[in-house]
């Protein structure tokens, strides 16, 4: 008996056609859905868009980027999804089970502050936002930690108990971190202004975060 290799071959390529099709209307599904969410507040089937997202999501990102969209809406859509299906859950976990990430960037360039094994060990000098939250966030019990990178993340992570987070970054950093602590309550807060070093936040919208337990 011989093996049909030429038959093999055919049904690997329309598998691999149709799979494409399928991604490709999952991705028009997630962008109808997505702007419906955008423009109107309401998400439908939220659960599914985020099971599809983070399935799909380097090939979505390859497809936004294909036709010249803005990448940063898969990242967008995901995080305001999983804000909007954590929050009321988000909301009764105490404080001191939650952790605050803020990314070191937000630091001026002038911090004084020095890079220890858990972070940047701010000294609330008053130059950045980061002392302002650290001084609201800390006496209500919160763990807060200004991270260099995700490898810090996982660590910290590892290394503490906890059941719900608060994540300050870029599109693509906040939605990875969000994705990998999807069982964690995430709530995050996107960055204003993006680069190396002084970057901004939204800090009347961290503490609208922080202040959602009390
Ligand atoms: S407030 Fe903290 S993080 Fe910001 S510049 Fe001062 S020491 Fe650095």
């Amino acid at each position: 008996m011989t093996f049909d290799f030429e038959l093999l071959y055919s049904l690997l390529g329309r598998l691999i056609i149709v799979i494409i099709i399928l991604i490709i209307i999952l991705f028009i599904i997630l962008l109808v859905f997505g702007k419906i969410f955008l423009k109107r507040g309401i998400v439908i089937f939220p659960k599914f868009l985020l099971f599809i997202i983070d399935t799909l999501y380097s090939p979505f990102k390859s497809i936004a980027r294909l036709i010249k969209l803005d990448d940063h809406l898969i990242d967008d859509l995901s995080i305001q999804i999983r804000n909007d299906i954590n929050k009321k859950k988000f909301a009764k976990i105490p404080a001191n089970e939650t952790l605050i990430f803020l990314p070191h960037c937000l630091r001026h360039k002038d911090c004084p502050a020095t890079l220890q094994k858990e972070g940047v060990n701010c000294t609330c000098c008053g130059l950045c936002s980061i002392g302002v939250i650290k001084k609201k966030a800390e006496p209500k019990g919160y763990k807060l930690y200004i991270v260099p990178g995700s490898s810090f993340v996982k660590k910290i992570v590892m290394e503490n108990k906890f059941k719900a987070v608060i994540g300050v970054a870029c599109h693509e950093d906040l939605n990875q971190m969000m994705m990998l602590l999807s069982d964690f309550c995430p709530q995050g807060v996107l960055l204003k202004k993006t680069a190396c070093y002084e970057t901004k936040v939204d800090v009347s919208e961290v503490l609208k975060l922080i202040n959602s337990k009390d």
